[in-house]
């Protein structure tokens, strides 16, 4: 899955607040909770995406350089995808993967030692 387009992103943003308020003007004897709802909605689900692309936007890791705390190299294997999860949601995002090549131990720098799981940082 690749990361959405700048314009994209935008688009969908003007597009489904558009949405809301054609909704909300179809249904005039909606309560205050219910409009609150698709705004809640709304926001998760563009947070989420603004957060993606903006992370995106930082590049990969690929930079990176280091030792493993056994002290063997980091290889370069290539980029992966992973998920995140953050206070806007899960998010998705593509970095640099090495391994360690003393003990095989994979790494997502700059963070911290880990296989399959954590932060960005
Ligand atoms: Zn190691």
């Amino acid at each position: 899955m690749g990361q959405p387009e700048k314009e994209t992103i935008i688009a969908e943003m003007i597009r489904s607040a558009e949405e809301i308020l054609q909704w909300a003007k179809a249904h005039p004897t909606c309560t205050l909770r219910e409009l609150e709802e698709r705004i809640q909605q709304w926001k998760t689900r563009m947070g989420t995406q603004l957060l993606e692309a903006t992370v995106a936007t930082q590049g990969t890791g690929r930079w990176a350089e280091g030792t493993c705390a056994c002290g063997g190299q980091w290889v370069f294997e290539g980029y992966r995808g992973r998920e995140v999860m953050t206070s806007q949601g899960v998010i998705r995002v593509k970095r640099a993967y090495f391994t360690c090549e003393r003990c095989g131990q994979g790494f997502f720098p700059p963070g911290p030692t880990e296989r399959d799981s954590g932060g960005l940082e």
